[in-house]
């Protein structure tokens, strides 16, 4: 808690029972703005003040007749996310919202800015039904999928936040305008929403809509097989990352427990396909846990296993989550392992540390904010 420099919280402004707008795609926005008795056009208009001016209220909708933008408030909200607590952290480079649905459920979406990117790591399910055990979002279990408008309602969140000059909070470095990379990295399993994650992700690259180059955009799976299969005939530039932190079965199922139902020779051979697809590396992630899966044994089992892919590890140091056994590796550890998997054959990096002072990792915020309300 020293190092944050800034915590705001929220207190509810009351829930709203009124549509979200997000969650439409242009043809539907068609058919309710025809529907009020306005030409199409006004569809469009409105559209861009959404996703080209991250627009949140009817009221900005300058070129729109007042009596239409009264109508549209009367029955719609723009984003369906409400800001209930906001950390920044001291270094000023990394921000984390912890958002509340309308039904109150909650979701958190990081912002993290290096040197020339922007990348907002965003959730796709409150809470997950994953049950990997080192993570802290598994820990409560899964309360419900994102509707497509919560999730692309994050990227325009912040958005809005980078573009405005005068934002609150000010972040301590040059400033950005501009988000620049979406990592589906957050709460949740992407794979385990599809259809809502793949309707996302379709508004996020329209160049029409958000227009975010798909290749700036990563998902991140525990590895739900069929889903991999699917994703590789989407015909869509996203990035596939899968989330591995073991290379054999019994150690990974002890992680995983999906594991026991889609084993490591069945999900590299999954990978193998998705790649012959679509020709593209993919990422493995391996979060480093101290007397667990970093002996140089298991680095070279992987290196091993991994080494006729076109892949790249990203060796992740463990962020630390409340009554849980586990423990990052030590510096030296997390060297030698990355060395064993280069030596190996496989490109390998150690992912920067981000946020851990402000519990950015996978679910810390909201498992602290609901240990507050108890
Ligand atoms: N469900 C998806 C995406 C969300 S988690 C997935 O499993 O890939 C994003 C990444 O953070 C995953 O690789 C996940 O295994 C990892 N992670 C979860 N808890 C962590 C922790 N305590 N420390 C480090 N990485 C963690």
């Amino acid at each position: 808690m020293e190092c944050m420099t800034e915590i705001t919280l929220n207190v509810g402004a009351g829930q709203t029972e009124k549509r979200v707008l997000l969650d439409l795609s242009l043809e539907e926005l068609t058919e309710v703005v025809t529907g009020l008795g306005q030409p199409a056009y006004r569809a469009r208009q409105i559209w861009e003040w959404v996703y080209k001016h991250y627009a949140v209220s009817f009221d900005e909708m300058a070129n729109l007749p007042k009596t239409l933008r009264e109508k549209l408030a009367a029955e719609w909200v723009i984003s369906p996310l409400e800001s209930a607590i906001r950390i920044l952290s001291q270094d000023g480079d990394t921000q984390k919202v912890l958002f509340r649905l309308a039904d109150g459920q909650t979701i958190e979406t990081v912002l993290m800015l290096y040197d020339k990117r922007r990348t907002l790591c965003i959730s796709s399910q409150a809470g997950c039904a994953m049950g990997c055990t080192f993570c802290a979002t598994a820990q409560g279990g899964l309360a419900r999928n994102l509707t497509s408008g919560e999730i692309v309602a994050q990227v325009l969140y912040f958005a809005r936040y980078l573009a405005k000059a005068d934002a609150e909070p000010p972040m301590d470095v040059e400033r950005p305008t501009a988000v620049t990379n979406v990592v589906l990295m957050g709460m949740g399993e992407p794979m385990h929403n599809y259809r809502n994650v793949w309707t996302a992700l379709r508004l996020l690259t329209d160049a029409d809509a958000f227009g975010l180059g798909a290749r700036h955009i990563t998902l991140s799976t525990v590895g739900l097989i069929p889903m991999i299969d699917r994703m590789a005939d989407e015909g869509l530039q996203i990035a596939l990352a899968v989330s591995l932190h073991a290379p054999n079965d019994e150690l990974r199922s002890s992680l995983v427990p999906l594991n026991s139902r889609y084993p490591v020779a069945d999900l590299l051979a999954a990978v193998r396909r998705y790649i012959d697809k679509t020709h593209r590396r993919v990422t493995f992630e391996y979060a480093l846990m101290a007397g667990i899966n970093d002996s140089p044994a298991l680095a070279e089992e992987l290196a091993e296993k991994l080494s006729p892919l076109l892949c790249h590890v990203n060796v992740i140091p463990l962020n630390p989550i409340p009554d849980s056994p586990f423990q990052p590796t030590s510096d030296a550890d997390t060297l030698r392992f990355v060395e064993i998997l280069r030596a190996g054959g496989v490109p390998a990096t150690v992912r920067l540390r981000r946020g851990i002072e402000i519990n950015a990792g996978c679910g810390q915020l909201r498992q602290a904010a609901q240990r507050m309300a108890a």
